[in-house]
């Protein structure tokens, strides 16, 4: 079978070790690759870069990394975040820069995207080891707390909070990073692949031309590829679903995103949701909308938007794509959704 090879392939591609310098055949410092892995946003990031002779890309990327990670951690007290979360006021630009984005898909999604869910994500025990079914109760009393429109946003300015209203950028910080990386390596004449906990964010193009590989990956095995895409320039990957971060409890799975509607692990037909666009930020904060919206209507946001690609997971195991994938991509059986 074709795909057999592609594992090891990928795992090549993607899997990046400690940082060491791989020259090309021809010598040209431009191919050359060297390699980086970190931990940060709660997550292993391998970073890949051609052309960083010098290390200095990859010095920089790594210092902007662990300081998004000091900034919009909500669950580091000294963050900016988190001062925002207990003040209920914060001015820091990036911050505002998130919260209107989540404000923008939150609007889009009919409310799938709430940055709001953090008292119900902690009460289900996602911020700690300690994860369990609350009360409903429990969960109701929290209503109160929870919802976009609890968010004053002065555009530019400062994001207001009232007390007891506190953000989580879970959904979309990885994907923010990406879009600083993709910055500064950019800025740099450099062309790289990152993967930040399995937000993939290629950059440029491939020193010897040929298309940066994509593994998606088998929501039932990590070691395997359904598909893989192939992409050309600059590019996000996102994936949200049900087999990262779980628990289990009398047979039921109870993953870490939440319906807003419910306050509940979303329980649909979903196991993923890939989403293809050119900003690391929309597309981790579609990937996560999209994963609460189901696949149905995940096909209707993306013909009245049309910026970004999907890939759905299904729990019988059925694929669908949005055709601006269809040339791209290889690997299992999948169908493309009607345009
Ligand atoms: P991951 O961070 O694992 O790559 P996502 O980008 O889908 O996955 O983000 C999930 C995180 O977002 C959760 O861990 C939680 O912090 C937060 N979250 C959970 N449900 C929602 C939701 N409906 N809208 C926004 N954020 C959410
Ligand atoms: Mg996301």
């Amino acid at each position: 079978m074709k795909l057999k090879c592609l594992p090891i392939l990928l795992v090549f591609a993607l899997l990046l070790s400690a940082c060491n310098l791989l020259p090309d055949a021809g010598g040209n410092p431009r191919a050359q690759a060297s390699e980086r892995s970190i931990w940060a946003m709660d997550t292993q990031m391998d970073l890949r870069l051609y052309g960083d002779s010098d290390g200095k890309t990859m010095a920089a990327l790594t210092a902007r990394l662990n300081e998004l990670d000091r900034s919009l951690s909500a669950t580091d007290p000294d963050s900016d975040l988190s001062a925002l979360n207990s003040s209920g006021h914060s001015e820091e630009p990036r911050i505002l820069r998130l919260t209107a984005e989540a404000l923008a898909v939150s609007e889009q999604t009919g409310g799938a995207l709430d940055v709001t869910l953090l008292p119900a994500s902690r009460a289900w025990g996602f911020t700690t080891d300690n994860k369990r079914v609350p009360e409903a109760a429990a969960l109701e009393a929290l209503r109160e707390r929870v919802g976009m429109d609890k968010i004053e946003l002065r555009e530019g300015v400062s994001v207001s909070l009232p007390a007891g209203t506190e953000l989580d950028f879970g959904a979309l910080a990885k994907g923010y990073a990406a879009d600083v990386c993709r910055a500064r390596i950019e800025e740099d004449g450099l062309s790289g692949i990152l993967s930040l906990g399995g937000n993939i964010q290629t950059v440029g193009s491939k020193p010897d031309g040929s298309p940066w590989v994509v593994g998606v990956q088998d929501p039932d095995d990590a070691g395997r590829y359904l598909l893989t895409l192939e992409l050309s320039g600059s590019k996000a990957v996102v994936t949200s679903g049900d087999y990262q971060r779980y628990f289990e409890q009398d047979g039921v799975r109870y993953c870490h995103i939440l319906d807003p509607k419910t306050l509940a692990p979303v329980r649909g037909s979903l196991r993923a949701v890939t989403v293809v666009a050119d900003s690391g930020l929309r597309a981790d904060a579609l990937s996560t909308a999209l994963f609460v919206l189901g696949r149905e209507a995940g096909e209707s946001l993306w013909r009245r938007l049309g910026d970004f690609e999907a890939v759905w997971m299904e729990a019988d195991g059925s694929i669908w794509l949005t055709p601006g994938l269809e040339n791209l991509t290889q690997g299992d059986a999948f169908r493309v959704i009607a345009p």
